[in-house]
């Protein structure tokens, strides 16, 4: 797929378009679009886990980086990727040629890329990326571990691209760390942003039904979650709750100032593979009718003139049917980019109700940190 514009990206679903059809070349591309560079190393830390092979699938064809390093935990260190994953490879595309043949790095080695995506457990990936980071790494994390951290910036490039800024606040020797949100909390801040923006949102009420692959591999054992919904995900209520506050803050001498929206959460796990939908009920500080309302989510195009290959076009869809959005039909959107919202109404108890969704690995996780690192190298910070 051609890539290096939104609207290319935009055009057809990556998924579809790449089906079954592997790299063959072992050499790494040879050029790039970023201002005519050469696409950089990088390299995937957690690269045989479920976010981890997510990466590996959309840096395939990148246009501004490939695939150099892959590492993984003792266990997996030294074989090479395709014997790491010994049939864990989960995608419907295969692993591309180049990456199944790179030895798999271990816990702590030396690495040459400037700049790491990082998809490692949470009980690691502390340590892991604040080790990289001191010697001179950019990571971009998926993890939880760094998010809330006061010098960590937690972005949206759609809705706080300004809050990467606080990289210059880290004392890491040149290296640091920049995160995305939790795979919810980043559904729910991508519908909120544009009404916070022209409204103001003081308190939010939000039920997730999250997929199973948001459990990593191999999960939720099949036994719990078929033809069943589970009402609790360890940690994760929290998460969107303080996120969500900190991604919709502004920036502030001592870190970012918390929006101060209340924002209730209940999380359930669905047997669904991917897309977490969420069932949102908002109250506003300023009146809004429904005309003003859906306009607001339509004409979110922050990124505009912005040219990073991530990028969705439209990153909000709105869906006028009563039964939309769902995440068979709809998670798949701008290559999983893009969010969608529907079945927007009045609510009784606050102001207005409406349902979101958005892909878990990819728009809540790989690809979020991709586009991270695009802003990044835009703005020739890496
Ligand atoms: P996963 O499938 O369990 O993969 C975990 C990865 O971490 C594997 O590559 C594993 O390598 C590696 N690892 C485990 N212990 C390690 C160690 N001691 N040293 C180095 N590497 C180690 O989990 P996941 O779902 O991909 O999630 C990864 C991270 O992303 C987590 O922090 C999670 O909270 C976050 N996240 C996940 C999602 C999602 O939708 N799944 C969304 C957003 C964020 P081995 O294969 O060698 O064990």
């Amino acid at each position: 797929m051609r890539r290096g514009t939104a609207q290319t990206y935009h055009e057809q679903p990556m998924l579809a378009k790449s089906r079954g059809t592997a790299t063959t070349s072992k050499r790494p591309p040879s050029k790039g679009t970023r201002n005519g560079s050469a696409p950089r190393a990088v390299a995937v830390l957690g690269a045989t886990g479920t976010v981890g092979q997510r990466f590996i699938q959309l840096l395939e064809s990148h246009p501004w980086f490939y695939v150099a390093e892959v590492l993984a935990s003792d266990q997996s260190a030294g074989k090479t990727y395709a014997e790491a994953l010994g049939g864990r490879w989960k995608l419907s595309t295969r692993i591309p040629e180049r990456v199944a043949g790179l030895k798999v790095k271990g816990p702590g080695e030396k690495l040459r890329s400037a700049i790491l995506f990082s998809s490692l457990d949470a009980s690691v990936a502390g340590e892991l990326e604040e080790s990289y980071a001191r010697q001179g790494h950019l990571v971009s994390s998926n993890s939880r571990n760094h998010r809330l951290d006061p010098w960590v910036p937690l972005v949206i490039p759609e809705v706080n691209r300004d809050h990467i800024e606080l990289l210059d606040k880290q004392s890491y020797n040149g290296g640091g760390i920049l995160t995305n949100p939790n795979c919810a909390a980043i559904v729910l801040v991508m519908a909120l942003a544009p009404l916070h923006r022209a409204f103001g949102v003081e308190s939010v009420i939000v039920t997730t039904f999250q997929a199973t692959s948001g459990a990593g591999y191999p999960g939720v054992p099949s036994l719990d979650i078929l033809g069943n919904v589970i009402p609790f995900i360890a940690g994760e209520e929290p998460k969107m709750e303080t996120e969500t506050n900190k991604i919709l803050g502004r920036m502030g001498s001592r870190g970012i100032e918390s929006a101060g929206i209340a924002v209730s959460a209940q999380c359930h796990r669905v047997p669904v593979l991917d897309g977490h939908l969420e069932a949102v009920s908002v109250k506003l500080k300023r009146k809004a009718s429904l005309k003003a309302l859906i306009a607001a989510l339509r004409e979110f195009r922050p990124l505009d003139r912005l040219p990073l290959p991530s990028a969705p076009a439209e990153p909000l869809h709105v869906r006028d049917e009563d039964d939309r959005p769902q995440p068979r039909l709809d998670v798949d959107r701008a290559s999983g980019m893009g969010v969608t919202v529907g079945r927007i109404r009045p609510c009784a108890v606050l102001d207005w109700k409406f349902d979101a969704l958005g892909h878990n690995t990819i728009r809540g996780a790989a690809g979020a940190a991709i586009l991270n690192a695009e802003l990044l190298a835009h703005a020739g910070r890496v």
